[in-house]
């Protein structure tokens, strides 16, 4: 899960990381509002994506009224950024936040190093907006520096990467100070990442967050209400939303063969096979073990909703679920919703004879297929050949 910049560095804040005072807005009014308290500030749009600055989506207003002004572009316009896609975003939030006198920017982060099984530290003295660049040209100028999830921080490693970016005494002090608290907030909230990009130090020489990025594991949810309660559905993928709502663990793709599938291994492999001849899927879908007409119908929904898709393939494995059970489901579902694209189902696994009956009784024009070569083969046959 994500959650915007001013949310991020609230909770930096909590955890005693520096950031800069401000205030998240909604209407130009509460922008001029907010920006009394400050000579100069920054407003920044909040959307849940990176590179808005670049994309014009933080600015310098010298007074309360310039901040107003420059509110009423920002409040409503698409942003588009490198992230975003060129439909951009639908900016709703500004946060109206102190400008900083800025002297350097540093990049700071904790990421998980699935590689170690542990956390790891990732920084560079060249941080800032063109990161991604300097990463993809300049790794030397990346320093990074592994974490226990068992021993947590020690200062050693902080001192460790203070040295390689340069950063000695007092600061040295800030940085490490820093490093602790983020590794403290990544650990306690189930984090997958805590990025400060820049971490800036100040023409006053002090360390500041001045942007943040707080994502956190979706499965670890359940232990952190508090969270879950600053999520914003508005910035996340309608269909991902739904989908949520009746348990299905969908991700929207670019391709335009819808998948059904039991078991994430059984969805991968799907996917995989359909690029093997020649098609493009248009999302991972794992219906999971106890596929319910309810939640079939729901997953039906979700695929017919993207206008990307050709065709549908069913591929399920009757194991602990048996296939009259799913077949019932698919028939009622495809008879609630009314399938406006051709259906390929392939079953297999528990009761299939009495699965595959079902569907023929049905009198849906339903493909059946016998095995998963020949459900692929059918399925993009059916959505326009082969690219
Ligand atoms: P991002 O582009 O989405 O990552 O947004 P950031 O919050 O990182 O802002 C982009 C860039 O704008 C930063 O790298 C800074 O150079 C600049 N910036 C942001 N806030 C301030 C500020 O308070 N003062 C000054 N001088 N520059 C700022
Ligand atoms: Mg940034």
């Amino acid at each position: 899960m994500k959650i915007h910049e001013y949310q991020a560095k609230e909770l930096l804040g909590a955890y005693g990381v520096p950031v800069p005072g401000g205030e998240v807005a909604e209407t130009p009014e509460e922008v001029f509002e907010a920006a009394k308290a400050y000579d100069k500030c920054v407003i920044k749009a909040q959307i849940h994506s990176g590179g808005r600055g670049k994309g014009g989506g933080v600015k310098l207003a010298n007074s309360p009224e310039e901040a107003k002004a420059i509110a009423e572009k920002m409040i409503g316009m698409q942003l588009v950024t490198k992230q975003t896609g060129p439909e951009g975003k639908l900016v709703r939030k500004v946060l109206v936040t102190e400008a900083t006198n800025i002297a350097k920017e540093y990049y700071l982060s904790i990421a998980v190093d699935n590689e170690n099984a542990g956390l790891v530290i990732i920084a560079s003295a060249a941080g800032g907006t063109e990161i991604e660049e300097t990463a993809a040209n300049h790794p030397e100028l990346i320093v990074k520096e592994p974490i226990s999830v068992y021993e947590g921080f020690h200062n050693y490693k902080g001192i460790e990467v203070a040295r390689k970016l340069g950063l000695s005494g007092e600061l040295q002090k800030e940085f490490i100070g820093i490093l602790r608290n983020m590794t403290k907030l990544f650990l306690e909230k189930d984090c997958s990442l805590v990025e400060i990009n820049p971490l800036v130090l100040t023409e006053e020489g002090h360390l500041l967050a001045l942007d943040a990025k707080v994502n956190f594991d979706d499965n670890a949810l359940m232990r952190h209400p508090e969270i879950v309660a600053l999520r914003d559905v508005n910035e996340e993928n309608p269909k991902e939303v739904k989908a949520s709502e009746y348990d299905l663990n969908y991700i929207s793709l670019e391709g335009n063969i819808g998948c059904l599938v039991n078991g994430a291994g059984l969805a991968m492999a799907t996917m995989d096979i359909i690029k093997k001849f020649g098609g493009e899927p248009a999302n991972f879908l794992d219906v999971g073990g106890s596929a319910t007409t309810e939640r079939v119908t729901a997953a039906f929904e979700i695929l017919l909703s993207d206008p990307n898709v050709k065709a549908i393939m069913v591929n399920i494995f009757g194991g602990i679920m048996k296939c009259d059970i799913i077949a019932e489901g698919v028939v009622a579902a495809a008879k609630n919703i009314g399938m406006t694209v051709p259906l390929v189902v392939r079953l297999e696994g528990t009761n299939v004879d009495r699965g595959k009956e079902i569907l023929k009784e049905s009198g849906l024009a339903i493909i059946a297929a016998e095995d998963m070569a020949d459900a692929a083969r059918k399925a993009v046959a059916a959505a326009g050949g082969a690219k």
